[in-house]
């Protein structure tokens, strides 16, 4: 019992020794009058007052939880220095450019496909005044804002008809939803899988009101185990590709081509998830082949759904192809309005597809330049930084130096298919046991750094190297990355 009350005692002293000191802080009105606060936030150009009393209230509560833990707490003067960097870091956009130097090209956290520049300036020239969005300026009438992306898309796939929508998990459930609700899709167990954040496609196919009638095993089913399943509830048969796994060994799945035959034999769709939605042969740069979709449509698929964001090198945006009766039945669907294409998203798309269809995708589609990207082409990009970086990463224990490795596509494409590359690789420097601590930057905090610049750098962290892969930086950032890296070393 004693021991018990010795500690409280001891407790409640502390206690009382950090209230006291978090009460020796400014309040929140001392400071939003502070002179040298003010002159320190006005260099930060204009911004609204509301930010300020945020970034106040924000580092007072910091530095009080501080006290409050017994540790030392700011001084006026990092006080300012603290709420001027948060006023700063408010008054940047909060969704910003970021340079990506990790060599996955799909990064779907880093927004997936960069766009053309045709489709970027599509974008403004659409954005900034009216459009013939749905209207059709021949007649005068109200038109389908399909209209601007149909013909491209028969063109680019030798599809029917085709329908754009939100991104293609809208255009899987909406197909479902439309062809199938409260009847029964067939689909393969080894095809019942997770895409990114979580999200499991069974989870969305169920959401359209399907059943899901799961066939096969794992790593094999047989054309056999969908017939079996077939029954007068079937409404459809769907193929899901596993876009983001590989199934290696002991496998077996029936050709795209029999389980068509045997779909219409029954006179039931065949809907194919293809997810990449290739229009360009990928083995041309030494990748395996993903399938495409106009291979998907010659093959006999009813349905073909696929992103646009990925390997069609254009916006988010779900693209459903296929026989123009199958479409017919889709496209009054309530769910249609739900999961409505925007006009800014259309009018990119369009740009994207035609380039596409003229078959400049290679020079003017970023996703694809980055494909066919000369490994020579490379090492010069890598060579380059190495040597500019090198002199200025050197005075903090740091060197540059190139190294092989491999680029991915990444996104939901060609799982565990690489393009070889040079990477510009950032490491401590033997000699760096000269300089003093202090003088010394990790390859972390480096990392850490280049995250918070502007424009952001995201590199690939490998323990203590800091690679940089020029496949996925675009040529005008290359002068960007020098300054982006004299800052950070400026800042730690
Ligand atoms: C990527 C992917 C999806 C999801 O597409 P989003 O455009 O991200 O909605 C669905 N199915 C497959 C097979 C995919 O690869």
């Amino acid at each position: 019992m004693a021991r018990k009350n010795t500690r409280r005692t001891q407790g409640q002293h502390v206690e009382s020794a950090s209230v006291s000191a978090a009460r020796a802080l400014p309040s929140v009105d001392e400071l939003a009058r502070d002179a040298d606060l003010l002159a320190s936030a006005a260099t930060l150009g204009d911004f609204p007052r509301q930010v300020l009393i945020q970034a106040i209230r924000e580092t007072l509560a910091a530095a009080r939880a501080q006290a409050v833990s017994g540790m030392p707490i700011p001084d006026r003067i990092h006080l300012i220095e603290q709420i001027t960097a948060a006023v700063a870091n408010q008054s940047q956009p909060s969704l910003r450019r970021v340079v990506n130097a990790t060599g996955v090209i799909l990064n779907t956290n880093l927004g997936r496909a960069p766009l053309a520049d045709a489709a970027i300036q599509a974008i403004t020239s659409v954005a900034r005044g009216y459009s013939n969005l749905e209207y059709d300026l021949a007649d005068g009438m109200r038109a389908s804002r399909m209209a601007h992306i149909r013909h491209w898309l028969r063109m680019l796939t030798g599809a029917e008809d085709a329908l754009v929508v939100n991104n293609n998990a809208a255009a899987i459930l909406l197909t479902l939803a439309a062809l199938a609700s409260g009847r029964d899709v067939i689909i393969s167990r080894g095809e019942l899988v997770e895409i990114g954040g979580g999200f499991r496609i069974p989870d969305v196919l169920r959401q359209s009101g399907a059943h899901l009638i799961e066939v096969g095993t794992t790593n094999r089913t047989y054309l056999r185990d969908y017939a079996e399943a077939i029954t007068h509830e079937t409404a459809a048969i769907l193929l899901v590709h596993p876009s983001n796994f590989r199934l290696v060994g002991f496998t077996t799945s029936p050709a795209l081509s029999e389980l068509v035959a045997l779909a219409h034999s029954h006179d039931v769709p065949l809907i194919h998830d293809l997810g990449s939605g290739a229009v360009m042969p990928t083995e041309r740069w030494g990748l395996a082949h993903e399938p495409t979709v106009q291979e998907s449509i010659a093959a006999g698929a009813d349905l073909v759904c696929f992103s646009g964001d990925k390997l069609m090198g254009g916006p988010q945006a779900g693209i459903i192809a296929g026989a123009a009766s199958a479409l017919a039945m889709i496209e009054h669907h309530p769910l249609v309005r739900a999961v409505r294409i925007d006009k800014l998203t259309l009018v990119a798309l369009e740009a994207t597809l035609r380039l596409q269809a003229q078959g400049s995708a290679v020079h003017d589609i970023p996703v694809w330049s980055m494909i066919s990207m000369s490994i020579a082409e490379i090492e010069v990009r890598a060579k380059k930084w190495a040597e500019e970086w090198d002199a200025v990463l050197r005075p903090r224990g740091l060197e540059a130096t190139i190294l092989p490795g491999e680029s991915t596509v990444g996104g939901g494409s060609l799982p565990g298919e690489t393009l070889p590359t040079v990477l510009c690789g950032v490491r401590p420097h033997t000699a760096a046991l000269r300089l003093s601590p202090s003088q010394v930057t990790s390859v972390t905090t480096l990392a850490a750094d280049l995250r918070r610049g502007q424009p952001a750098i995201v590199a690939r962290l490998s323990r203590d190297l800091l690679l940089f892969d020029p496949r996925t930086v675009s040529r005008d950032e290359d002068g960007l990355l020098l300054s982006a890296i004299r800052q950070a070393l400026a800042r730690a």
